[in-house]
């Protein structure tokens, strides 16, 4: 069981009563920080991370007006690449959540409230929907972020990348997007083209740059004159075909707990440690 088959596991099962529900989260030291991107519904205060089952240092989370992502090079993935890079995060996890407002405002209403603001319509762009990226179903919006993450140069093409959606008042997590099968697809994809005994694909890994020198990223720091994205992004699509290694094995849950101790780190429950809510 990996670590996100664990989450929703135990979720579902708290959820339904089981108040030993919970995630082993020391089984899953590989997998671990996560890094989520949510809403700014500050409902959402009360079950994150409870709802995961994580403790609050293995969360690393960022949040957004709906959870939106507007393009696959946008400032909020830029946040979750350096989550991944600088803070260490193994997985992304998009978390919509049911009623959200930002997918039940209509352009009218939008105008409206800026006008409100004092923002007249003629300062903003002519198509609100795709500047603010409002949505009509959180599903979509969460697919769509995941797609914009999943297909993003700059996000590790052995990074899971999931899509959950929350229910505001239950805390109940449905999974949308597996992020593993995703990975397990691309591997599989790639073995089938390796096995078509193409020679030129099977060296193009093997082979050293064209001058003969090994590829070094630059020694440049953030906010010096040459940006880390930017040799980032021209060293990823030099390689446009899935990686040839396998995906990353999350370490399995029952493998180590057969040998755990009687000192076993405690079980981290959904919703242990905050009384439920009423909104
Ligand atoms: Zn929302």
């Amino acid at each position: 069981m990996r670590l996100f088959e664990a989450i929703l596991d135990a979720n579902h099962r708290a959820a339904a009563g089981d108040k030993s529900a919970g995630v082993h989260v020391a089984d899953f030291a590989d997998a671990l920080p996560v890094v989520a991107l949510t809403c700014i519904d500050p409902r959402l205060n009360p079950l994150m991370p409870e709802v995961l089952g994580l403790p609050e240092e293995q969360f690393i989370w960022l949040r957004n007006a709906g959870n939106i992502i507007t393009g696959s090079m946008s400032s909020t993935i830029r946040s979750l690449a350096l989550a991944c890079v600088v803070k260490g995060g193994k997985e992304i996890a998009v978390i919509g959540h049911t009623d959200c407002r930002a997918g039940q405002t209509t352009v009218l209403q939008l105008t409206e409230r800026f006008a409100a603001l004092g923002v007249n319509r003629s300062k903003l762009p002519d198509n609100i929907v795709e500047f603010f990226g409002v949505f009509a179903s959180e599903r979509q919006n969460v697919l769509k972020a995941v797609d914009f993450i999943r297909h993003s140069p700059i996000i590790g093409p052995k990074t899971p990348v999931h899509g959950l959606l929350v229910d505001i008042q239950s805390g109940r997590l449905e999974w949308l997007v597996n992020g593993y099968q995703a990975l397990d697809a691309a591997a599989a994809r790639f073995a089938e083209a390796i096995n078509v005994q193409n020679p030129t694909m099977q060296t193009a890994f093997a082979s050293p740059e064209p001058d003969g020198g090994e590829k070094k990223p630059s020694e440049t720091k953030i906010g010096e004159a040459e940006s880390v994205m930017g040799w980032s992004v021209k060293d990823a699509k030099v390689v446009e075909v899935p990686t040839p290694e396998t995906p990353p094995k999350v370490r399995l849950v029952e493998e180590k707990s057969a040998h755990a101790s009687a000192k076993r780190p405690p079980v981290i429950s959904p919703f242990r440690n905050r009384p439920r809510r009423n909104f």
